[in-house]
């Protein structure tokens, strides 16, 4: 063949492989607008709205699961209480159900006392002293803290929580109180009620977090006199919470720590994907994986019925509903979290 005819070809192939190129590109950037586009839709406020009302209706009478009755005052709470609550990290707020009703934050508290003490003391402190890992066994366990060299292993079990009470720096036990409670009023945007029963009710009755917090100042890990700071720990976890305020409590750990309708700085950026980290190993006990494993998203619970999960950067989501599973965890609230961040595509491993 003459060279001229070669050149011909050979040009013609450039061309065909730049116009297949072209072409991929063109499809590729298609498909991820369509996915961008389709993404921006699945959180719109309309698609937010939509879901919550799926979601509260599904779920308003699922019966499943009993009060917690070991604190005698939440045995009597309404189990029909059910509100749900969306705050976007923007401070966008979706509700439903019964949002302004309150039950006790419990368990929920130790997310944001693990904060304070991050914040005070730095991310290693919290690590090193108390933890990150999960324990396997229940929240109030005592095995578990000798299984674990008489360590707490995290901040969201009883253990953990009454040492990170016990470290919130403070004159006294009344100076540490204060704070704890302005801490969650300042990531709540509110001042939170308390509630007296219910704190009457568990302090009478904590001889076992008392048993613990003994076990671990034997081991030299109390910031502070251990029944002292099992008593505060008993405040803080008296303190009473709707679905608003667990979604916009969350809503400022999804807004990289702040709070996104007062603007006030409540953690560090850095700090938020840790404690976050520690939320979704073990914020819903021995539960933690199994929840994980349906919807890839950090999240706490409490025993009076609250539960709140974090969508990193986008949004919180808040529920009360009292009636638990038998690991301490809101069975509507659970439910319907898991539907919410399926339909709403939230799961973190999923993007
Ligand atoms: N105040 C409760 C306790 O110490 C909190 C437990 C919880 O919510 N899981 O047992």
């Amino acid at each position: 063949m003459k060279n001229a005819t070669l050149n011909v070809i050979a040009f013609q192939r450039k061309l065909l492989a730049s116009l297949v190129l072209l072409l991929t590109l063109a499809y590729l950037s298609n498909v991820y607008a369509k996915d961008t586009s389709a993404y921006a839709a699945a959180v719109s406020d309309a698609k937010i709205q939509a879901v919550l009302m799926e979601a509260y209706e599904k779920f308003k009478n699922d019966d499943g699961g009993k009060n917690a009755d070991y604190i005698k005052e939440l045995a009597v709470v309404d189990p029909k209480i059910f509100g749900i609550s969306i705050v976007t990290a923007d401070g966008k707020i979706h509700e439903v159900g019964d949002t302004t009703a309150v039950v006790s934050i419990q368990s929920i508290s130790k997310v944001f006392t693990a904060a304070l003490v991050m914040q005070e003391k730095g991310d290693k402190f919290l690590q090193e002293k108390i933890g990150a890992n999960a324990t396997g066994l229940a929240f109030n366990s005592v095995i578990a803290i000798e299984l674990h060299g008489r360590t707490a292993s995290n901040p969201f079990v009883n253990a953990g929580a009454i040492q990170s009470t016990s470290w919130v720096e403070a004159k006294d036990s009344k100076e540490r109180w204060f704070k704890i409670k302005q801490n969650m009023n300042d990531y709540a945007g509110r001042k939170l009620p308390f509630n007296e029963k219910v704190y009457i009710s568990e302090v009478n009755d904590n001889k076992s977090n008392q048993a613990i917090s003994k076990l671990l100042d034997a081991n030299n890990l109390m910031g502070s006199d251990p029944l002292e700071a099992t008593t505060v720990y008993t405040k803080q976890c008296s303190v009473n919470v709707a679905a608003h305020d667990l979604g916009m409590m969350g809503a400022t750990l999804a807004n990289h720590g702040i709070n996104p309708i007062t603007q006030k700085k409540m953690l560090n950026r850095e700090y938020v994907p840790q404690l976050l980290a520690v939320m979704a190993t073990a914020g819903l006990y021995d539960n933690a994986g199994d929840w994980l494993y349906a919807t890839g998203t950090p999240a706490k619970s409490g025993v009076g019925g609250g539960i709140l999960a974090v969508v990193p950067g986008k949004l919180a989501i808040g529920i009360v509903s009292p009636p638990l599973d038998q690991y301490g965890n809101s069975v509507r609230g659970q439910k319907a979290a898991i539907y919410i961040i399926d339909k709403l595509g939230l799961n973190p491993f999923a993007q």
